[in-house]
């Protein structure tokens, strides 16, 4: 006997080298797996957080370097091979193995599908010209902080958490900025009106040109290059825009080609139950690309931020573990633009609450929104306010009714609600 561990010849691995993913990986080795992890990536760089792309990075308060996960040597030191800028292009989950590109078999034990998802591309003329440009990698953030500039005549179309958080670096930057969005407010889809508001306001107050309630007939050039937007299709009046630099930010769809090719369940996204299992006993699927049957939402939900990525993978790692895994986080994000900080917890989209509380001043930004249903907290929004996403969460999780006067009423705290 020499006291070691046996090793485990079993061989783990991992399709998408993202947070999700390389947090899987993290999770089997501190759950002491000791057999094979293969991380893979189609992307060049090593796993990294969104966050940072269109927040610190992109205002230039914070290193490149602090949105990796792990540096590159961490990966060795844990013995998970990390294989980056390679695509797993097939999966037959009869056989246990994943074609990478290149046609390498790559035969596995467990495996766990954190593809992501992929942006939604502009389809009007002009879509292609030098000029327009996504958020969703590194390499776009690097590339439009070069465009983000003093001066600059930038048209961001999408106000989603994309278009709001890059309308507000360019303006930190000192880029006139032009945001079109389709509805008649921002964030309205997630929000709905009373929210969206607040966000219309604030970039108005910080010098934004809001075009709300239109979409884009086309975007026309100059030598290649993108020199208008005009507005145009619903509620556009044909109004051209003047552009140096055009963001677009019109939401993503989940990476499921993998999935669906190889014959697994799939509906706007790799369906998982709770476990975060696929249809397949030895596959699973973990952020944004999981659809999860959500048990304390008793819903299906596919969540498309980061503490869905941080928190998923390393609940998929131990449920390929064995482990008895029931993941039923509250959904969670958070955003900064300008001097607005918030943090959202819950599910709440416009039809299924009856009710807006607030707690505090909307006007004045610091005050947290509750959205109700029959009295239940169904989402809580801190805005400015902080370190009370444990309330929210506990009172969205309790399910019991509460006294919206009482949620209302700043002298009451949360925790006696
Ligand atoms: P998003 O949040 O889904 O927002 C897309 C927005 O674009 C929506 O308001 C949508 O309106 C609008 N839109 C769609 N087609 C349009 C068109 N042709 N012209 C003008 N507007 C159009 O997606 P995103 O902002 O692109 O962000 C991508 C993903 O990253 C999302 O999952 C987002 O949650 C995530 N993200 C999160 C954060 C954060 O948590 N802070 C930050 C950045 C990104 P409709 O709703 O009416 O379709």
């Amino acid at each position: 006997m020499t006291g070691s561990t046996p090793q485990d010849d079993r061989t783990f691995v991992i399709v998408g080298a993202s947070l999700t993913g390389a947090k899987a990986a993290e999770t089997l080795r501190a759950e002491g797996f000791t057999g094979r992890v293969v991380l893979v990536g189609e992307e060049d760089d090593a796993p990294y957080e969104r966050p940072p792309l269109s927040k610190g990075y992109l205002l230039g308060s914070e290193e490149r370097d602090k949105a990796f996960v792990h540096e590159r040597g961490w990966y060795d030191e844990q013995r998970i091979e990390l294989r980056t800028g390679v695509r797993a292009e097939g999966l037959d989950p009869a056989a246990h193995v994943v074609t990478l590109a290149g046609g390498e078999r790559l035969g596995y034990d467990k495996l766990l599908l954190a593809t992501g998802s992929v942006v939604r591309r502009l389809g009007v003329p002009g879509a292609d010209l030098d000029g327009v440009h996504y958020l969703r990698r590194i390499g776009h953030a690097d590339t439009l902080r070069d465009v983000l500039t003093e001066g600059a005549r930038v048209v961001v179309i999408g106000g989603g958490w994309i278009g709001l958080e890059v309308a507000a670096a360019a303006r930190t930057h000192g880029a006139s900025v032009t945001l079109v969005e389709v509805a008649p407010l921002p964030l309205q889809r997630v929000l709905g009106d009373e929210l969206g508001q607040v966000f219309a306001d604030l970039h108005a107050e910080h010098g934004v040109d809001l075009r709300l309630g239109t979409g884009i007939r086309e975007i026309t050039g100059r030598d290649g290059h993108v020199a208008s937007v005009v507005l145009g299709g619903d509620g556009g009046d044909g109004t051209e825009v003047p552009a140096d630099a055009v963001v677009v930010g019109i939401g993503i769809r989940p990476a499921v080609e993998l999935a669906q090719a190889a014959g697994l369940a799939v509906d706007d996204g790799v369906l998982v139950d709770a476990a975060l299992r696929t249809s397949d006993p030895d596959v699973y699927a973990a952020g944004d690309v999981a659809n999860t049957d959500h048990p304390l939402l008793q819903r299906r939900i596919r969540v498309e931020h980061w503490a869905n990525a941080l928190n998923g993978g390393p609940a998929a790692a131990r449920s390929m573990l064995g482990q008895d895994v029931v993941y039923d986080r509250v959904p969670y994000f958070f955003s900064d633009q300008y001097d607005l900080g918030m943090e959202y917890s819950g599910h709440a989209e416009p039809g299924s609450y009856d009710r807006v509380v607030f707690r505090g001043d909307p006007k004045a930004r610091e005050f947290v929104a509750f959205w109700l249903a029959g009295g239940r907290v169904l989402a809580g929004m801190n805005v400015n306010v902080w370190d009370v996403t444990d309330d929210i969460q506990r009172l969205i999780r309790s399910g019991s009714p509460v006294d919206p006067d009482r949620l209302a009423d700043t002298d009451v705290p949360l925790a006696e609600l």
